[in-house]
Formats: C-alpha cells, sequence, structure tokens
C-alpha cells in the first residue's frame, strides 16, 4: 500500500517557498513520504529568522506562565528527540536561573495564566519571579516530556560553590535547568535538505531545490521560477505544482502578496524584532564556564547569556514590534545598550563594554498577527499554524510561528494535512530518522578525521582543531570532508580547486579551514555565493580571524567550481564585506570601516 502511495505520490511535485528550518523539514517529511518536492528561496538556505535566532532548543519555560502547557511539552518532546537525533547540532546545555526572592511574582504568574497580560505586568514588580514561581516552573518543565531521562533541575543558592559569577546579593538563589543549544541551526537547516535528497533517493521521488530564485503563480496554475539579478545560473524553470505551501516566515504576507497574489488573505504576520550581539570578554565567558545563564532584564524580558564557542558570549535579546521588511532589520545602538546593560545587572563583576561587542545580528519573529491591545510582544503566541487558504488553486497553505524547536513536528503535522488533502497515504515520518551528521561516537570520528588531516600533510595542532570544528559542522561526514582535503591536495594543478601544490595551501588564508570544503558546500550543500558559504555553510562569519584575505580564498574556489564568474569575484569580495559590516557590524581586517 506504501508503495503504491510512494508511486502515486512521486508524479507530483509539491512546491515549498522558503528554504528556512520549516520549509527543509516540510521538504524532508514529504520527501520521506516519496513525494516530489521542489524548495525555492529568494536568498539561501537558512537566509532568515532560522539564522537570526537564540539558537537554542528549548522547551520555553517563559511559556508556560502564559498557559502554553502543550507547546510546551511538545517543545520538550522535539529537544530531547532532537539532541538524540543530531548530537552533533543538538547540545544539551545546563542553565542557571538567578533569583531574587522567594515569593516573588506569584500574583504576575497567576494573572497571566488567566490572561490578563496587563494586570501581570502591573503586578510584574521590579523583583521578578520568585524561587517558588520558578521552582513550581522547573518542576512542571521536569515532568511534561515524561521519562525522558534528563536531569532533574536543582534550586541553589548563589554562593555555593561552581556557580556562575552573578551578583549573590541581588540574585542570593537560582534554578539550575537542562535544555540544548543549537550553535548552527543553519548547518541543522543545511543537513536536513541533505537528509531529503537521501530520502528521495531511496524512494524515488523527485527533489529539486532553487536557492537565490524568485518565483510566482500565474493564471494557469504554473509557478514559474527564476533566478535573481546576478544569479550565474541559469533560466528560469516553470513547475505544475500540486500544491504549494508558503514557508516564509515572517515574509508570509509579502509573499502571498507578490508570489501568489491569486490566493486571498487578511494579514498572517505581525513580527517582532530580535537583536544578539556576540562579546569576547575572557572574564564574562570563564564567569559562564559550560552553562547559559536564563534571566530577567530590569524590564521583566528574558535575557539569555550563553556560551559561544570557547571565546564568544552570545547575548540576547530584544523583541520589538517590526512592520518593515525582514530583510531591512538592524540591531539598533539602544538595543546594544539595554543588552549589555541587562548583562550588567546580572553580572557585575565581568560586564562587558561596547568595545567587547565583536559583531551583533538581527532578525524578525514570524509571529502570528494580533492585536496587541493589552499585550505585550512577549505575550504573542509562539505556537506553530498551518493556514489553508481554501479557494486557491492549486490548494495553497501558508505555515505561520513556529519555533526552531518545533520544526520536525510543524513538518509532521503539516505533511499529514497536505497528504490528507491531496489523497495521499502518509509513507513514513522523520520521528527515528537521524540526520545525516549522526554518530554514536563522535570522539572516534573526530579522531578519524584529524588522520585524514594529519594524511593530508597538516601539522598535528592544526589537524587537532580542524577536526574538532569540523565534527561540530558535519558531524560523522567531517571524516569525508577532511578526506577531501587529501584529494584536493594529491589533485594535479588545474584539476582541483586551485592547484593546490602542497597542505599549507589546502587551507582558506587566516582561518583554519580547508578550502576543499568550499567545493563541498557547492558540491553537496547548494552553495553559490560567497556570501552562502561564510554564513551559512562554513559559518566562518562567527570566527574572528576571517579576513578579506579569506574572503578572496573562497571567491577563487567558486570561480574554479564554476558558480562565480572570475571577473566578478572581487566585486563579490567587496559585497560581502560591506554586508558583514552593515548586518553583524563586523569590520575585516584589510577592510575600511
Ligand atoms: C530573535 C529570534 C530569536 C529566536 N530564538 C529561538 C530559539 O532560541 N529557539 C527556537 O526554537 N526558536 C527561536 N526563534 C524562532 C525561530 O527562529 C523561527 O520561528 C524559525 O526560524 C522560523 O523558520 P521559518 O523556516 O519559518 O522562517 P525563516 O527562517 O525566516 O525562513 C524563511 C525563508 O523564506 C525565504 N523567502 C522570503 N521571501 C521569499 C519568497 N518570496 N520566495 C521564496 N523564499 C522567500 C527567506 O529567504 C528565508 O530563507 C527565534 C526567532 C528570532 C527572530
Amino acid at each position: 500500500m506504501a508503495l503504491q502511495a510512494k508511486n502515486q505520490a512521486g508524479r507530483k511535485t509539491i512546491a515549498i517557498l522558503g528554504a528556512g528550518i520549516n520549509g527543509a523539514a516540510l521538504a524532508r517529511e514529504l520527501l520521506i513520504s516519496g513525494v516530489s518536492v521542489a524548495v525555492i528561496d529568494a536568498a539561501d538556505i537558512a537566509a532568515g529568522a532560522t539564522a537570526w535566532s537564540t539558537r537554542l532548543v528549548h522547551g520555553g519555560l517563559r511559556y508556560l506562565e502564559y498557559g502554553e502547557v502543550e507547546l510546551v511539552r511538545e517543545s520538550l518532546v522535539e529537544r530531547d528527540r532532537l539532541v538524540r537525533l543530531a548530537p552533533h547540532l543538538v547540545r544539551p546545555l545546563e542553565f542557571y536561573l538567578p533569583v531574587r526572592t522567594r515569593l516573588g511574582g506569584m500574583a504576575a504568574a497567576a494573572a497571566r495564566l488567566l490572561g490578563c497580560e496587563s494586570l501581570a505586568r502591573a503586578w510584574q514588580g521590579t523583583r521578578g519571579r520568585g524561587s517558588w514561581t520558578v521552582g513550581m516552573g522547573l518542576r512542571l518543565y521536569d515532568q511534561l516530556p515524561g521519562g525522558s531521562g534528563w536531569p532533574r533541575h536543582r534550586m541553589v543558592r548563589a554562593s555555593a560553590g561552581g556557580m556562575p559569577a552573578v551578583d549573590s546579593t541581588a540574585f542570593p538563589l537560582a534554578g539550575l535547568y537542562w535544555d540544548a543549544q543549537l550553535l548552527y541551526p543553519e548547518r541543522f537547516t543545511v543537513e536536513l535538505l541533505v537528509d531529503a535528497r537521501r530520502a528521495a533517493a531511496e524512494t524515488g521521488a523527485e527533489f529539486r531545490v532553487f536557492t537565490h530564485h524568485r518565483c510566482r503563480l500565474d493564471g494557469d496554475g504554473m509557478l514559474l521560477v527564476e533566478p535573481v539579478a546576478g544569479d550565474a545560473r541559469g533560466a528560469a524553470v516553470r513547475i505544475e505544482p500540486a500544491a504549494v505551501v508558503n514557508a516564509t516566515g515572517a515574509w508570509v504576507d509579502r509573499t502571498l502578496a507578490e508570489a501568489l497574489p491569486k490566493v486571498l488573505s487578511g494579514r498572517l504576520i505581525g513580527g517582532t524584532k530580535g537583536s544578539h550581539l556576540l562579546v569576547r570578554s575572557a572574564p564574562l565567558r570563564a564567569a559562564l564556564g559550560d552553562r547559559g545563564i536564563y534571566a530577567e532584564a530590569a524590564d521583566g524580558r528574558p535575557v539569555f547569556v550563553l556560551p559561544f564557542g570557547d571565546r564568544l558570549v552570545l547575548v540576547g535579546t530584544t523583541d520589538l514590534p517590526f512592520s518593515g521588511d525582514p530583510d531591512d532589520a538592524r540591531t539598533d545602538e539602544a538595543e546594544i545598550d539595554y543588552l549589555l546593560g541587562a548583562v550588567a545587572g546580572i553580572l557585575p563583576t565581568v560586564a562587558a563594554s561596547r568595545d567587547d561587542v565583536v559583531q551583533h545580528y538581527c532578525g524578525v519573529r514570524p509571529l502570528p498577527f494580533v492585536s496587541r491591545e493589552g499585550g505585550t510582544p512577549a505575550s504573542i503566541t509562539r505556537r506553530h499554524m498551518l493556514v489553508r487558504h481554501a479557494d486557491a488553486l492549486p490548494p495553497c497553505w501558508s505555515i505561520v510561528g513556529g519555533k526552531l524547536t518545533t520544526c520536525r513536528s510543524l513538518a509532521e503535522t503539516a505533511a499529514a494535512e497536505l497528504l490528507g488533502r491531496l489523497g495521499i497515504e502518509v509513507g513514513g515520518s522523520s520521528r527515528d530518522r537521524p540526520m545525516p551528521g549522526w554518530s554514536a561516537g563522535l570522539p572516534a570520528v573526530e579522531a578519524a578525521a584529524r588522520e585524514q588531516a594529519v594524511a593530508a600533510g597538516l601539522p598535528e595542532d592544526v589537524a587537532a582543531r580542524l577536526a574538532r570544528h569540523a565534527v561540530g559542522l558535519y558531524g560523522a561526514r567531517a571524516v569525508d570532508v577532511c578526506a577531501a582535503i587529501r584529494s584536493a591536495v594529491r589533485s594535479p594543478p588545474g584539476m582541483d580547486s586551485g592547484g593546490l601544490s602542497h597542505a599549507g595551501q589546502a587551507l582558506i588564508s587566516d582561518v583554519e579551514v580547508p578550502k576543499s570544503a568550499v567545493a563541498w558546500s557547492v558540491r553537496e550543500e547548494w552553495a553559490t555565493r560567497l556570501e552562502d558559504v561564510v554564513e551559512r555553510r562554513l559559518m566562518l562569519v562567527f570566527d574572528e580571524r576571517l579576513s578579506r584575505r579569506s574572503l578572496e580564498d573562497i571567491a577563487a574556489v567558486l570561480v574554479g567550481e564554476g558558480v562565480l564568474e572570475k571577473e566578478r569575484a572581487a566585486a563579490e569580495v567587496e559585497t560581502v564585506a560591506a554586508r558583514l559590516r552593515q548586518r553583524y557590524g563586523k569590520t575585516l581586517e584589510g577592510t575600511s570601516a
């Protein structure tokens, strides 16, 4: 029966607009059922909110106060599942939640639970939630996923040994609990699509990914897919979709208006913008150790202070109404002051200064549109919805809201709804399907990747660092990526991505990343632009050593791979250097400010 469904499904293509985490998860889910899929993104894989998030896979403790118990349960179950299925990317992280009082916040929490947000704010006071309120929330948090085997929470005194250096006079007590960190949701999204391609190979369905392409549904129900300006790769394509899913996040309303003009809909999205800072401060980083801090800023908003690799600290986030083009959202100085002020309030002895902020980023949450009377941005639900545009032809749906954490469960429910409406049997599920980089033994993978790098002629210490980084990006696939260094070094000049003659030249200048990984991004992971490689494949955007020379080296490989014209390489380097400055406040060495 399932095979019949697959064959039946194979003839139909579902077009998914948007290759964020939700569009990618849905593509994978449909391909597991043997349905052909075309994913079209106006920019790149994970180029929207997915990349601008706090990078947590979490239940969302504070949503309990808003009575979102089912959302928290679903998120916690998914958190446990993603840690199991993608251990290289989703890693458990212990959180320290400082509190000022024992009894504070109970009346406000009760008001919030009853839906009286304005009363809750009036009763909130400046002392925040007390240890009783926090303890109750954490007890529920422990129980909701149901026998997950994760360590239970503990309430501790701030003066106990080994705790982060919070102001223990202001915050004498704290809750300790576990959630998970997804350092690179960009990589997770790419892997979802890599797995979607594997699922397509298994089921015989067709799978196409168009990045840097725009599309528009015409009156005959055909989708015209065209490369955006400046794309070197070819011609427009026409697809006859069996259904269209608008998974464009904060752009959902714009997409309806511009790409799906025949689909009638009221306003669906009411986004808020959120900014994050990356701070380089050795005392602050040391104060965190292996824990993240989840605290309240002076105005009661949640603030996360998180370890980001060995040297950096990620601080976020703000939550401000935003109605412009999500692509124009930028961190402003007031947000930087606000976030630094919040850190100073929690950790005064290791407070960071403006000079410690090495970069920042900002994005728009794709929240459902609601009238804000009496509410705050924080009170808008983080639940996801699948909106069916009832009269549309071909059938059309929009995804509204959601979290990184629930991308898989959202995809599962959305696939069931879509396939049900199209009369196609669900042929499988991602519930227990490991991600492509999954491994039960990541230390062994790291050792094997290091061996490959050493065999390619790299010094032991460089090979060790490179292997560790590669496992954080690729998991089990790190061995193949590192093996590719060797073949690139051995290939005769003219046959590889730059005619490498010895191992030293195998690395991109100033960063310890092999040039062969750039070629891998193009051949295996749909990268076509310098920006794709830097920001969403090799994650070099977060490498402080990234320089103009690094960009030039990457551009040279892209030329070798045939996705960048040689004459345009220098201009592409300029464009990306300017983008890093404007979008991230990051100035590269050798670039005027
Ligand atoms: C500040 C902030 C912090 C967050 N923190 C967390 C967190 O810690 N944990 C968590 O679970 N969730 C978090 N979230 C929520 C989460 O990031 C988002 O809900 C999720 O990433 C949405 O994914 P998406 O695929 O729906 O949208 P997006 O990731 O925004 O993807 C939409 C895609 O559509 C593309 N697109 C736009 N227009 C078109 C068009 N016309 N045609 C084709 N493609 C188009 C864009 O280029 C983009 O790639 C956070 C969000 C923000 C903004």
